[in-house]
């Protein structure tokens, strides 16, 4: 394995002089030395042949025993200092204080193909910001991360991605539901990939202690290596820096409405500065369509990381970046007028969005009311949000309502409650929808190659997930790899795979795991 490693981030900021990996407050330090923790009996459960291949690696190189020694944490490269970051963070609204990489280790980072990459091993053990947990993972919540960063990659989506998925050969001990029943579990480290690491938390830490000089320092490092598109200076530069933060973050969101995608856990400490998907936890899918819904246990009551919610809570978290970088700047108007910016920007940017999910590439005025009431009519019984979008490529300009009902049927979970009220307002919505399309000047099959693109046929559901969790619990990765290479492919019709095409099984409807997740993992 050629692999030569830089640290950038860890050259150019200030490191914590303490290298004793005990628990502690880590003042005016972006980061810890620590190593990770040598695992009992590591084996290689899954690799992403595309992330290897980005960063320049072989078949081979995945085969071979340095590969597996690497990436589960046994041995380290040559010129790797590892480290944990620094942050802290706002949890469900709530000011935290230090947070950090309590089982995260950075090994560095590597160049290939003019990119450079930050690699991360994730369940790997203790480090100073432990505070009172173990620093280790579990196979279940890694195949999620794992499986999960990979597809929303291929779906577009901006993500963290993930390199591989290695078992430690130890165990661990979670109470998954947080009832008492704690029980043990195989623990597993994922080696998370991505340009950088940096949180909005990581800049919030520094202006909660009132540390300027660190929180310069970082944001002067952060628009450096990841802003090229900040040509300012001085106080101009973080203003710049701010408003692209914003429009990356914006640009993330509008993409998990595209896809249906709900992150379950958006905590200030969970919101990467680069506007990438990242800390897949308690994520989930959108099966009916339901912007109250949230897959988070912990957030079961007040909802605020429901699917309808992201925008909202993705300009709070704005909000608390900018009373950060407002040290820096001393002037709350700009920062007012940007996060004033957002409001409208998201609405225009999910407008487009929609758009595109309607195959209308012209726009007319009452488009607006028209997307409104769709999102309406797909409440008022149990729709696949997917099936449902994949679904309404197939209906003709030509035909009837009738004949396009037919053709969405599939996405409704309970057809017999297409009845009375809920048929009506279905037909009314589907003739205005024909009617519009009317206007267009594609035709039907131009039409439906476009919404195509954008509506994926195959996304990870979360009893698909399930499942390859199941299997591999009991040694069985075979499933882990066919869901990789589905969702290689999500917007192709990949006809042997249909069965992935499907609705939720009935089953999966209550189960821990498909329709509940907690935070432990
Ligand atoms: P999360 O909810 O996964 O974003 O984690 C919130 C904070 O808790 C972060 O600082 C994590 O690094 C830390 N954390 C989560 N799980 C563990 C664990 N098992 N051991 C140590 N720290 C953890
Ligand atoms: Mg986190």
């Amino acid at each position: 394995m050629e692999f030569s490693i830089k640290n950038v981030f860890s050259a150019e900021l200030p490191a914590d002089p303490n290298r004793n990996n005990t628990r502690r407050q880590v003042m005016e330090s972006c980061f810890s030395y620590v190593s990770p923790r040598i695992p009992g009996q590591p084996s290689l459960v899954h690799a992403s042949d595309e992330m290897a291949k980005a960063l320049g690696l072989s078949e081979q190189d995945i085969a071979s025993p340095e590969f597996l020694k690497v990436f589960s944490g046994a041995s380290l490269l040559d010129g790797s200092d590892p480290y944990a970051m620094c942050y802290g963070g706002h949890q469900f609204g709530q000011w935290a204080g230090q947070l950090g990489d309590g089982r995260a280790i950075n090994l560095g980072e590597v160049e290939h193909d003019g990119k450079r990459w930050t690699l991360q091993l994730k369940g790997s053990g203790e480090t100073p910001y432990s505070r009172s947990a173990d620093g280790l993972a579990v196979l279940r919540s890694s195949v999620r991360e794992h499986l999960c960063s990979e597809a929303m990659y291929h779906l577009g989506v901006p993500t963290t991605r993930s390199l591989s998925l290695c078992l430690s050969g130890d165990e661990v001990l979670r109470d998954m539901l947080y009832n008492g029943n704690a029980a043990y579990e195989k623990g597993a480290i994922v080696c998370r990939v991505a340009p950088g690491f940096i949180r909005f938390g990581s800049f919030q830490i520094f202006a909660s202690r009132g540390d300027k000089e660190r929180l310069k320092q970082l944001s002067d490092f952060t628009i450096k290596h990841y802003f090229p598109e900040v040509k300012s200076t001085g106080t101009q530069s973080y203003l710049d820096f701010f408003n692209e933060v914003l429009n990356r973050t914006l640009n993330m969101v509008i993409e998990w409405e595209r896809v249906g995608f709900v992150h379950g856990v958006m905590n200030t400490d969970n919101m990467s500065i680069l506007g990438l998907t990242i800390d897949y936890g308690p994520y989930g899918w959108l099966e009916g369509f339901d912007p109250g819904w949230t897959p988070n246990t912990t957030d079961a009551q007040a909802k605020r990381y429901r699917f309808g919610n992201q925008a909202p809570v993705a300009l709070w978290n704005l909000y608390q970046l900018a009373n950060t970088l407002f040290i820096l700047v001393e002037d709350a108007k700009p920062f007012e007028e940007a996060l004033e910016r957002f409001k409208k920007d998201y609405a225009e940017q999910k407008f487009a969005m929609m758009r595109s999910k309607l195959g209308l590439a012209l726009e007319f005025e009452d488009d607006p009311v028209l997307i409104d009431r769709l999102e309406q009519v797909l409440q008022l019984t149990e729709t696949d949000m997917t099936i449902f979008y994949r679904a309404l490529a197939g209906v003709e300009k030509e035909r009837d309502a009738g004949a396009a009902l037919t053709v969405i049927k599939q996405a409704f979970y309970i057809p017999e409650e297409l009845d009375g009220e809920i048929h009506e307002q279905w037909t009314e919505w589907l003739e205005q929808y024909i009617t519009r399309l009317g206007r267009e000047d594609l035709s039907d099959q131009e039409r439906a190659s476009e919404m195509n693109l954008v509506n994926p046929k195959y996304v990870l559901r979360n009893y698909m997930a399930q499942l390859a969790i199941d299997a591999a619990d009991s040694g069985d990765y075979g499933l882990i790899d066919d869901l990789y290479q589905l969702l290689k492919q999500p917007y192709a019709e990949q006809i042997e795979k249909e069965k992935w095409f499907a609705k939720r099984p009935d089953w999966a409807r209550h189960r821990v795991g498909c329709s509940m997740l907690s935070c432990s993992s």
